[in-house]
């Protein structure tokens, strides 16, 4: 490890960002189009403006990361410009710190991406890893299960009437870094399918 990896580090880390706030940005215009629809119920309003609160801060929440980063980003720079080409001095023990602490469980997990509105997916990191990785932890928050959430999408998709709200457990997987209810722990990890 060296400077330049970390700088290559940081850089990935943007791009994922702002990959991120694009795709918060496009959840809360699908959802302002939910809510202009006609004939919704208040229990859909509801539903959506809470949605939209939710999105709206972790767009605030991404941009902070962002802004983050890119002070992270000039550091190394300059630090790369000191270094001018030469190896960086050796380090004794200790390997150089990762630019952004990753949350625990998967290394380098610093993608949570908000479920698409429009093509709802399970992210791919259910069924990576080792059975063992994948542990419950009780959250601080209480958040939408990741699988009702794409329940509900996909039936709202099909035009159902009133799909069964989300549910929002604490409980939460701490390698895939996401919300999952009781009942949908086995179905989400595609454990005994
Ligand atoms: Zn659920
Ligand atoms: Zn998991």
């Amino acid at each position: 490890m060296n400077c330049t990896s970390d700088l290559d580090q940081v850089i990935d880390s943007i791009k994922q960002v702002e990959e991120d706030i694009r795709n918060v940005e496009a959840n809360i215009k699908a959802v302002e189009v939910e809510l202009k629809k006609d004939g919704l119920s208040e229990k859909d309003v509801d539903y959506y403006r809470e949605e939209k609160r939710q999105m709206r801060e972790e767009k605030r929440q991404l941009r902070e990361k962002e802004n983050k980063l890119r002070d992270e980003k000039i550091k190394l720079q300059e630090k790369e410009k000191l270094t001018d080409g030469r190896p960086p001095p050796k380090k004794t023990r200790q390997p150089v710190q990762p630019a952004m602490k990753s949350p625990p469980g998967r290394p380098g997990n610093t993608k949570r991406r908000r479920m698409s509105h429009t093509e709802p997916t399970l992210p791919p990191c259910r069924l990576e890893g080792n059975r063992s990785d994948h542990q419950i932890v009780i959250a601080p928050q209480q958040r939408r299960c990741i699988y009702c959430s794409y329940l509900f999408l996909l039936a709202k998709i099909e035009g159902k009437e009133d799909p069964p709200r989300p549910r929002e457990p604490s409980r939460k997987c701490l390698y895939c870094q996401v919300h999952i209810c009781k009942d949908h722990w086995n179905v989400f990890h595609a454990i005994g399918s």
